[in-house]
This record gives C-alpha cells, structure tokens and sequence, in this order.
C-alpha cells in the first residue's frame, strides 16, 4: 500500500474488516481523522510496559500520525461541550420541573436498554448526542468547512472503549458523521501491527481546536464522571451551598446537592445494567425521588468497557481509574466552561446552550425499539456487564 506500507506488513492489516476500513481509506487519499476517547489511554498503556505513563495518549497521536492520520482530536473536548449543554438542559427542566428525573445519554448501551425496556422515560433522557457523535457531527458540519475538504472526503475513526460506540455511530439518525470506530483492542493491534515500538515514539498533543479539554471531560471515562461534570457547570451557574455523597451500595453512588437559591438537588450516578433496572425501577414505583440520573452501562463505567484489553477485571479497572485520575490531574482547566476552544465554538457556530443550532448539530431523539434487530445482534451485544 502507500505510505502505510512501511509501518504495515501485509497481512497484519486484514485484522477485521473496521481496521482494514481505516488502511483503505489512508491509501485513497481520504482525509483521515482520528479521535481518541478519555478512558482509552487508561488502557493503552496496559498492552505496551507503559504503565503510569501519562504521555501514552501523545505517543499515541504521533504513532498514528505516522501510519497516515492528518489529524487527531480528543474526544474530552466533546465531553466538555456535552457537558456544558447537558447542565443547560437539566437547570432549565428544574426551573420548568419537567422532564425529570433527567437521564444522561452518552452510553449507547444503556440508550438501547432504555429504547428497548423503558420508553415511557424516553423523554427523560438528554436530548444532547453523546461526544462521540457531537464531535462527528460538528467535524463533518463545521471543521470541513474550515478546512476547505468536502465532508466526503473525510474519513473520521473514533477510537473507543466499547463496543456499543460501534452500533450507536451506525443509528441512522447520525447519517454517517462517524465512519468508523475502533476499540481499544483494536487500535492497540493496529499499533503493534507497525511494528514500530510506541515507547519510543515522541508524545506530540491532540490537534486544534478539538484537543482542548478540561478535568471534567476527561472525568467521562470513568462512572460517576459525567454527573461530576453537570455538577461543576451547575455549580457555576446558579451555586451549590452543600454537597453530600454517600454510597448506596456496589455501583450506586447518591449525592445531595443544596443549591444557592434554596433548591435540594439529588443526583444519583449508576453503573451496570442490573443496578439500573432496579434504581429505574425504584423511580417508577416513586421507592426512589431523584433529579438527574447518571447510567453507564459498564461495571465502573467506560474504563470497563467491552472494547477493553484483557483482562477486565476489578483491579483492572480500578487500576484504569486512578491512572485517569492521574492523567486528570495535570490538566489545567478544571470545569468546561474554562475550555476556550469550546466557548470558541459557541460564539462562531452554536452560539448559546440549547440554541436552534446547537439542537442542530449536536442534540438528537430516541425511540422505542420493540427487539433487538439480528443484523445488530451480529455487530455487537449490549456490553460485557462484569467479568468480576
Ligand atoms: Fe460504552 Fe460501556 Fe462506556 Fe457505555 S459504559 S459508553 S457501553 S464503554
């Protein structure tokens, strides 16, 4: 092939047909690019000997440079963007008390579960895209533009955790922005399959405008992260006096929020499919009275999704946690409203949460899905709940 024959011994492409997808658009020309998700480099570093290496989503960026990338993108910078909208949707359904409790919807898996097992709560769920599909769609609607490419000619790989990412960029309500995803397990064959060793390879950072993120985004890749974010932007919007948190039990967190003008807030932030259907279950019966609902369909969330490397397990996991914790860490900005880049984005395009047209571009809606369809049976499951 073109340039990707030196890193790619023949044969080691054919790894399954998403990975072969990407090599072929490389060697046609198309302007490829790639975006990574925050829990996959908690992961990457456990097939290299990188372990605690925080620079290892950098080598990364370079290494698929490399292989024929123009550009790679972080998909924390959407996470920001989700966020700042999600905070939007829920203080205005406070205000109006409707629509609650809200439910986030970033997790496909748990959006099919909901589609299949709760449609009268439909509605509840946030109307914004997940970042995967909020990015896809400003990079083929905006960036293309920017860059003079005709959005056909790009070929955007989302790089992710799960394996439910794959069925939700095909949901035909997102026409294609994501043309294709890859997991964990894929790219680290990818990777290998150059026989270039990633541990030598020089961190360069995630290309701009969308490889700015915040603390908050980067929280997406673990349970608990995207309600933490909502939290942040509340916070600064209307204030929070006091804040509680008590662990209910394995995998479902409360917390109590006394908000400035007097309101009392509770959020309760989930994980595993089981788990859901009982706290669900709970609000249906008015057992459970709460305000906004995290849901991640994976044991400790996406660091523990199906498209992770083996073993999955709960020191795996929460091994991942704290390297992400650590890679959140030394990340400057804290909340995505310090997230210029994204403000950015706003004041050309969006121009303000909730907008016409940030409903656009980056919100979407759901339906009831009475079965499981066999042709997604054959691309992918609901994710792996525990391996524990
Ligand atoms: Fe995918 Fe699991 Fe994360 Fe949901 S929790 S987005 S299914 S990896």
């Amino acid at each position: 092939c073109g340039q990707c024959v030196a890193y790619c011994p023949t044969g080691a492409l054919a790894i399954r047909n998403d990975v072969d997808k990407v090599y072929k658009a490389i060697e046609e020309g198309k302007y490829v690019i790639g975006m990574v998700a925050p829990a996959v480099r908690a992961s990457l570093q456990e097939e290299f000997g990188l372990e605690d290496d925080v620079a290892a989503a950098g080598r990364m960026v370079s290494l698929l440079k490399m292989i024929g990338f123009k550009k790679v993108f972080d998909v924390a910078f959407a996470a920001d963007l989700v966020t700042y909208e999600e905070a939007h949707e829920f203080i205005e359904r406070l205000e109006k008390g409707e629509k609650l409790p809200q439910f986030t919807s970033c997790c496909p898996g748990w959006v099919k579960f909901a589609e299949q097992y709760y449609p009268e709560y439909l509605n509840h769920l946030s109307s914004v895209k997940s970042p995967q599909m909020a990015l896809g769609a400003i990079i083929k609607r905006f960036y293309a533009k920017e860059i003079g490419v005709d959005p056909k000619d790009i070929f955007l790989v989302s790089i992710m955790p799960c394996t439910a990412k794959k069925f939700e960029a095909e949901r035909e309500e997102f026409q294609g922005d994501v043309d294709v995803v890859l997991t964990t397990r894929e790219v680290v064959k990818v990777i290998k399959s150059t026989g270039i060793d990633i541990r030598t390879v020089d961190p360069e950072p995630f290309d701009r405008p969308f490889g700015l993120s915040s603390q908050s985004g980067l929280s997406f890749g673990k349970s608990g992260g995207v309600l933490g974010s909502v939290v942040n932007v509340v916070d600064e919007f209307i204030g929070i006096k006091n804040l509680e948190t008590k662990q209910l039990s394995e995998g479902v967190r409360l917390t109590t929020l006394e908000l400035s003008n007097g309101k009392v807030v509770k959020a309760i932030a989930v994980f595993g499919l089981g788990n859901t259907r009982k706290i669900v279950d709970s609000i249906k019966t008015g057992e459970l009275d709460v305000d906004i609902v995290e849901v991640m369909a994976c044991n400790y969330g996406c660091i523990g999704g199906g498209g992770q490397p083996y073993p999955n397990d709960v020191r795996t996991r929460e091994r991942r946690a704290r390297i992400l914790k650590e890679v959140q860490s030394i990340d400057v900005l804290i909340s995505p409203t310090e997230n210029f880049h994204m403000l950015q984005l706003y004041e050309k395009y969006l121009k303000k949460p909730l907008s016409h047209e940030a409903h656009e571009v980056i919100h979407t809606h759901y339906k009831h899905r009475r079965r499981v369809q066999e042709e997604e049976i054959d691309i992918l499951p609901l994710p792996e709940e525990s391996e524990d």
